[in-house]
């Protein structure tokens, strides 16, 4: 039976069996609402009046034709789409950065500073004896996490299922393997507001030095060094965390602690890290402006060049800020409308999203994974999946209609 990728979360799991139109979702629900959403919008429009592609595309190009600092964002698509995005943001001198990209670029700068150990899922579900999940449950972003990493029925180089302990606020624990998570071998439940201290003291027992002084007497210090020492007995440790957890200012200070303790922890066995960082290709971003452009995400092209900038180029400061005149909303993987805005908008979305007031102009694209081929990047980072079709609406892909748009601006597809 033939099997197809499902693009709604950063696993891309691609076992799920397709049949006769239709997509065996193994029993998980993202997906089954992912592959069932709806055809409701084809048309492309101007203003909310319906217009032939080639109007929309002229329309869209005599905005971008009138902007000094159009901002490309949301930037949910597959890898051609994002290419091609890069190009009209060069040929506009735009600036291009993720909608709320600020988490996925704190594990980044973190890991540019400090240096890492990224684990592949692929050497977690095979080789991990002790899991760490720092933070929250991550299963209602990545559904089957726990059934491809934790569960893996044919490990090839562990012989038992690992050892999972969470830590974090009680109320964001995962639930037990029977509603879908995974059975712990600990709870170290600290509230939010103590998680960077936990952290801390995690990251002294894996270094070998004293507890800091400040660390709080309420903590559950036992049960933090228990841990730190079954990481050491283990041959092979994984720590995950999803960075949109922690909280945005402690959010650097915690990954920079979390990788200090793999790095203890490697003194003497192993331990990698497992940052699960957004979805929607967030990690394809990431990879298509390290290729394109030499710089990762949050770019402008208005010096005639690339110029990377985490601050100035972040793309709420920059909307809410007077800082972009003209804004092109990418969001084909998810339903998302652009946010509410005075400048001009050009969006670019899926045929389901519903707009609260009609876009300056507004096209209509496929689902990448559903309405058309595709490639994205797995949220590990370290390979690149492709996409299939599961029906045939017709829509365009997003690098169709933005090469279009980039051709009747007279700039290089
Ligand atoms: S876990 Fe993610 S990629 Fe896998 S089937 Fe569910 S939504 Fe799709």
């Amino acid at each position: 039976m033939p099997a197809v990728t499902c693009p709604f979360c950063g696993i891309f799991c691609g076992d799920l069996a397709f049949e006769n139109g239709r997509v065996d979702t193994s029993s998980c629900a993202k997906a089954e609402t992912g592959f069932a959403r709806p055809v409701t919008v084809t048309e492309h429009s101007v203003g909310g009046r319906k217009v032939p592609l080639a109007e929309a595309v002229d329309a869209a190009a005599a905005i971008l034709r009138a902007a000094r600092q159009p901002l490309f964002t949301g930037l949910g698509t597959d890898l051609l789409g994002l290419q091609a995005l890069l190009g009209l943001a060069d040929s506009t001198g735009g600036v291009l950065d993720r909608w709320q990209s600020s988490p996925q670029l704190a594990n980044l700068g973190v890991q540019q500073r400090v240096g890492c150990w990224i684990g592949t899922f692929a050497e977690v579900s095979n080789r991990a004896d002790q899991i760490l999940i720092v933070g929250r449950d991550p299963a209602p972003f990545f559904p089957r996490l726990f059934e491809r990493l934790v569960h893996n029925p044919t490990p090839l180089y562990r012989k038992n299922a690992p050892q999972v302990t969470y830590l974090g606020p009680s109320e964001l624990r995962p639930a037990d393997r029977a509603h879908g998570g995974t059975d712990l071998a600990a709870d170290i439940t600290v509230p939010a507001n103590q998680l960077y201290e936990a952290l801390l003291v995690l990251a002294a027992e894996a270094e070998g030095r004293k507890l800091p002084e400040s660390v709080g007497t309420s903590l559950p210090l036992a049960q933090l060094m228990g841990l730190a020492q079954r990481f050491k007995d283990g041959a092979y440790g994984s720590i995950i965390w999803d960075v949109g957890a922690f909280p945005p200012v402690q959010a650097e200070l915690m990954v920079e602690t979390i990788l200090r303790i793999v790095r203890g922890i490697n003194l003497t066995t192993r331990c990698s890290s497992l940052p699960l960082g957004a979805t929607d290709n967030a990690m394809g971003v990431m990879q298509a402006a390290l290729w394109q452009a030499g710089w990762p995400m949050r770019i402008g092209f208005g010096e005639g060049f690339p110029r990377h900038d985490a601050y100035l180029y972040n793309a709420e400061r920059m909307l809410s800020g007077g800082d972009a005149d003209a804004l092109v909303w990418v969001a084909a993987l998810s339903a998302a409308p652009p946010p509410a805005t005075s400048v001009p908008t050009i969006a670019v979305v899926a045929p389901d999203t519903i707009l609260a007031t009609p876009a300056a102009v507004e096209f209509r694209v496929g689902i990448p994974g559903v309405d058309h081929a595709g490639t994205v990047v797995r949220a590990d980072g370290v390979i690149a999946v492709p996409l299939g079709k599961t029906r045939d609406s017709g829509l365009p892909s997003t690098a169709t209609i933005v090469n279009l748009i980039n051709e009747r601006l007279g700039g290089e597809p």
